[in-house]
This record gives C-alpha cells, sequence and structure tokens, in this order.
C-alpha cells in the first residue's frame, strides 16, 4: 500500500506521524512510504533520515495523495483537496469536532480517530490519549517550575534552609499522574484530586497526599464511578465541598497544575478568580485544559488564555493548549508507534486493507466511511 506523511499544518504542530523506527518496519512489509519534505524537521527528523530506511520525500500533494494518510491532527480544508477519494486517513482527527468529520466524510475519506480507542488492554500499545497525556504531565511540571520563581526541592544550605515546593494537582488521570512523577523526582511535596476514588490509591503510591471529598448521598457514588475509566459530570452537591476543601490547598499551594476533563463536555471549573486572587504571589498555575473550558474559553480556571502566558493576581497562568508538541522528538516517537500498532489491525501481514468491523478497536475509531459520519 501507498502510505502517505504530510508536514503537520496545525499552528504549533510540530509531531509528525511517523518516524524512520516506524517507517522501517512498513516498508518491510511491503508498504510504500512517502513522507513530506521537512514533515519531522520539528520533530528533529531530517528528511535524509527518513531516506536512509527507504522513504520517498516528497511534496506536499505527493504525501496526501497516498492510499493511506498518516497524521497527527485532523486534515485541513486545503488539505483534504489533495486526499483522494477512498482514501484512509489515520490521525488524532477529533471524534467530537462534527464539523470537521462532516469534511471528511464529504471527501469521501475513510477517517479512524485514534483518541477513540477503547481503554483496554489489547488497545493499550495504540492508546494515543495516554501516550500524548504522558508527556503534557511532565512538561506541565518543567514549565511550572521554570516559571517559578524558587526551588521545588528543600534545601539545607550555609546560607540557610529553603523549603520545598507544595504543588497541588487537580485530575489524576495519565497526565495528572506523570505530574506527580515528575514533581516528587523534583522534590515538591504534592497534593492531588479526582472525583473517581479509585485514583486515590494511585495518588498515594506515588508519594503524594489525596485530597478526601467523601461522597455523601448514592448519586454521588453512582457519577464517582464514572463510565469505562472515565469521569462524568459530579453532582453538584459534591463539587460544592470539594471546591472548599480544594480552595483551601490552592490557597497554600506555590504550584497547581490542572488536567481535569470529561470526554466530549467543557472542562469543569476547579480554579475561580477567587481562588487565584487567594494565592500567593509568584505562584504558578498550568492548565492543561487549556481552549477546553465553556465555549473553548478558558481550562480548569477561567482566567487561563489558550496559549499564552499571562500574570493575574500575582499569579502566572500558563495555558499552552498543545503540551507533547513541546517535546516534539519523543512525542512523535511514541505517536507513531501507537500508530504503527493500529495499523497492524488494518493492514494484516500479506493482506491489502481490511476493515473488519467485528474488531472493537477498529469500530471505535472509525469515524467516517463511504461519504458518511458513521459515529454519532
Ligand atoms: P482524562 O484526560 O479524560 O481526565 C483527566 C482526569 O480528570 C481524570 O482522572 C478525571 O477523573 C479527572 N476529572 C474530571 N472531572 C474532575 C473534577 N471535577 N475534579 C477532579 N478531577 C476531575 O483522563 P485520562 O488520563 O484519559 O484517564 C481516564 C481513565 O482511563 C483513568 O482511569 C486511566 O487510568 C484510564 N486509562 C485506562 C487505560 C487502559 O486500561 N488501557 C489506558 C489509559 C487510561
Amino acid at each position: 500500500m501507498l502510505i502517505g506523511v504530510p508536514l503537520e499544518t496545525s499552528q504549533g504542530e510540530s509531531r509528525v506521524a511517523l518516524t524512520p523506527e516506524t517507517a522501517k518496519k512498513l516498508i518491510a512489509q511491503g508498504h510504500t512510504l512517502r513522507v513530506q519534505s521537512g514533515a519531522g524537521l520539528a520533530a528533529s527528523v531530517t528528511d535524509a533520515a527518513y531516506q536512509a530506511v527507504g522513504v520517498d520525500v516528497v511534496d506536499a500533494a505527493g504525501a496526501l495523495g497516498a492510499e493511506l494518510v498518516l497524521k497527527v491532527r485532523p486534515p485541513s480544508e486545503a488539505e483534504l483537496a489533495h486526499v483522494r477519494a477512498g482514501a484512509v486517513v489515520v490521525g488524532m482527527l477529533n471524534p467530537f469536532d462534527a464539523e470537521g468529520l462532516q469534511r471528511m466524510a464529504a471527501a469521501n475519506v475513510t477517517g479512524f480517530a485514534l483518541e477513540a480507542a477503547p481503554r483496554t488492554t489489547r488497545a493499550q500499545s495504540m492508546d494515543v490519549l495516554s501516550s500524548q497525556a504522558n508527556i503534557a504531565g511532565y512538561k506541565a511540571v518543567v514549565m511550572a517550575a521554570n516559571a517559578y520563581q524558587r526551588f521545588f526541592p528543600m534545601l539545607m544550605t550555609a546560607a540557610g534552609t529553603v523549603k520545598a515546593a507544595k504543588v497541588v494537582v487537580l485530575g489524576v488521570g495519565v497526565a495528572g499522574l506523570q505530574a506527580i512523577a515528575t514533581a516528587k523526582r523534583l522534590g515538591a511535596t504534592i497534593e492531588a484530586s479526582d472525583v473517581r476514588p479509585s485514583v486515590k490509591e494511585q495518588v498515594e503510591s506515588l508519594g503524594a497526599k489525596f485530597i478526601d471529598v467523601p461522597y455523601e448521598t448514592a448519586e454521588e457514588k453512582e457519577a464517582a464511578e464514572g463510565v469505562g475509566g472515565y469521569a462524568r459530570p459530579m453532582p453538584a452537591s459534591w463539587l460544592e465541598r470539594q471546591k472548599v476543601e480544594v480552595a483551601k490547598r490552592v490557597a497554600a499551594a506555590d504550584v497547581v497544575i490542572t488536567t481535569a476533563l470529561i470526554p466530549g463536555r467543557a472542562a469543569p471549573t476547579l480554579v475561580t478568580e477567587e481562588m487565584v486572587a487567594a494565592m500567593k504571589p509568584g505562584s504558578v498555575i498550568v492548565d492543561l485544559a487549556a481552549g477546553r473550558g465553556a465555549n473553548g474559553v478558558g481550562g480548569n480556571c477561567p482566567l487561563t488564555e489558550t496559549d499564552q502566558v499571562v500574570q493575574k493576581h500575582g499569579v502566572t497562568l500558563i495555558g499552552h493548549s498543545n503540551l507533547p508538541a513541546l517535546v516534539a522528538a519523543d512525542a512523535s516517537q511514541l505517536y507513531a508507534r501507537n500508530v504503527l500498532d493500529f495499523l497492524k489491525l488494518i493492514l494484516p501481514k500479506d493482506e491489502g486493507l481490511k476493515i473488519d468491523l467485528e474488531d472493537d478497536i477498529v469500530a471505535a475509531c472509525l469515524v467516517t466511511r463511504d461519504g458518511k459520519v458513521t459515529k454519532p
């Protein structure tokens, strides 16, 4: 099969869906690979590195005109103009963007959105949400440490003792757990909150303290269980009590990392303006939900400005909406491996393209086919 990989054109996107490592494996399986010149440069992969493993370096139209196109972000209208009818596009195609899916369907593209893969053991090696969230959690702490005007670790020096930074992590999925682990490695003391009770043990095993907000009603308990491992919106009664507990911790914190998301919905507000105003001057908030608040504004904090670093009430708010792109080389390496593992399902050895809807991962990821959006 002819497989093409274009240069990503979304603002700030520096990742690439193919690395020389994954290209080599696909070529060994008999596929022909084309990559757009410069597609890997922002992720430290040169054209020569692709050519060395047998990839043809072509222009945008050449890469987009393949039978199978590997992407990081959904194809733009301009990109779709070069994608041939009936071609397959695999990427993070944003299954919640009805308009984008409609555009792909109208172009008669078969789309596989990798974010829609189930959170099962078999799907783990192709779980792009996890591979990228892990990087975001790490980078969030590194950025916080960079913006923070004090040390993270406790230090005893001849010139006196420096206290360890207090870090609060709100939302402990994949990104939150990595944020805790990274802050711990830097020597901070950490407290964390999540709606899902199963998280407590994971937080404690990383040496952080869980902010307990007990469930008082059957409704609260049921909502907290979530669905498929994901959070559901919590009842207002619980959120009110969580707010009180979180507000106390945030006021005492030096650094707050927020990562709370609910798939397909606006990110919950966890740090209000009032809470920011109560923080110490010089504190830092990194909002991983930037751009995902109500109507795409704000994040877990309404003061967050998407893709900006701003100062409000003496607090630095970091609102990068694509942290994995700032660790482009490793993010691409892990993403490309996720893509390669998914391709094993639709390009079985010695067979052509096979879309087996009996396979739960293939069926879950399929978003457009035969001119139609297959996912509501
Ligand atoms: P996510 O990015 O969707 O959300 C981040 C976190 O925010 C979640 O832990 C969520 O519970 C939390 N959250 C939502 N609303 C909140 C609120 N009001 N207050 C505090 N926290 C709130 O999550 P994710 O990283 O994609 O992980 C979701 C789940 O999937 C986790 O349980 C994770 O362990 C699980 N998972 C399973 C697999 C697998 O089995 N293969 C792979 C990856 C992740």
